[in-house]
Formats: structure tokens, C-alpha cells, sequence
């Protein structure tokens, strides 16, 4: 007779363990509750006996370094005003959407706001190839509709991933010597 498999759910009472507590976050998914770890951004089988061995691992151990090394920036939650719900509105309109689609509802979305398409004076965006592809990026697409259409990448989101991508491979050379 086969042994019964049994299936391990997520424990809220893991979210206050002591060997746990400092990284483990739960997250929503079609799978029910999952367990991520906030140091990796690795999900994780719900088993106890696998988090445990999680937190004690090298590359979970490196992470922590870190992040525990990262100065902490202060961030205090702004209250929302409408001017900033409006812009909010925009900028999760064009993170759900491709590149043609945005420029299809575009129009249709800046109505929403009293806004007029010819007036746009310029766009600030990331370089993703869907925002600032020659062939099919929003701004190629836009610039279409709206000749003087300027555009501004964002130099903090490239600074960003410079960063990060240097701070990687500087940390890692660091703890492999
Ligand atoms: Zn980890």
C-alpha cells in the first residue's frame, strides 16, 4: 500500500518562530499560502523542516549580509491627495498595458482626466524596451500621434540597476574569497 502523501500548509505561528521570524513572509497565490523569503525573493515549500534548512543555508546567509548592511531610508507614507490618485492612475494604466495597447486607450484614458493627447509635452519613463523601443516602444508609438513628444529616461531607475548589478557581483567576490 502506498504511503499517504500529506500536503503541508503555511502556519501563521512560522511568522513568529525565532529561526524564521526575521525573513519569512507569506504570500498569496493559486496555490493557497506561500512562504517567501525576504532576503532571497525565493518562495518556498510550506514545510518547516525545509525553511528551517532555508534559513541556515549559504546563499540565504549571503543575502542577509546583505541586506543587514544596506543603510535603511527613511520612508514616511505621504497622505494621497486627488493630483496624486490622478497620477497613480496613469502610471498603473501604463504598467498593465503593451506598448500599442497604451497608446490605443491612451487617448480614451487622458479624456477620463480633461486631458488632451496633442498637449503632452514629453513622457519620463524606464528603458524598457516597451517604453523606449525604436520599432514598437510607447514612445516611438506616441511620437507618431505627437511630433514634439520628448522623452526623458529615467536616469535614477538605470543608476538603480547599475547599483545593484555592481553591489551583486562586489558582495559575492567579497564572501567567495
Ligand atoms: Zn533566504
Amino acid at each position: 500500500m502506498p504511503k499517504p502523501q500529506y500536503t503541508q500548509h503555511f502556519r501563521d505561528s512560522w511568522l513568529q518562530d525565532p529561526h524564521l521570524k526575521d525573513w519569512l513572509q507569506v504570500i498569496e497565490s493559486t496555490a493557497g499560502q506561500v512562504a517567501k523569503c525576504k532576503f532571497c525573493g525565493t518562495t518556498l515549500r510550506s514545510h518547516y523542516g525545509d525553511l528551517k534548512s532555508h534559513g541556515i543555508s549559504k546563499k540565504h546567509l549571503q543575502n542577509k549580509k546583505v541586506i543587514i548592511m544596506q543603510p535603511k531610508i527613511p520612508f514616511k507614507p505621504q497622505p494621497t491627495g486627488s493630483r496624486k490618485k490622478e497620477e497613480a492612475r496613469l502610471a498603473l494604466f501604463t504598467a498593465m498595458h503593451t506598448s500599442i495597447r497604451v497608446v490605443d486607450h491612451l487617448g480614451e484614458t487622458l479624456k477620463r482626466f480633461d486631458l488632451r493627447l496633442e498637449n503632452l509635452m514629453g513622457i519620463g519613463t524606464d528603458n524598457t524596451s516597451v517604453m523606449v523601443g525604436v520599432n514598437n516602444g510607447v514612445y516611438t508609438k506616441l511620437k507618431e500621434e505627437v511630433p514634439h513628444l520628448i522623452l526623458e529616461r529615467c536616469l535614477c531607475h538605470s543608476l538603480q540597476l547599475a547599483v545593484s548589478a555592481a553591489a551583486k557581483e562586489f558582495c559575492q567576490e567579497i564572501w567567495s574569497s
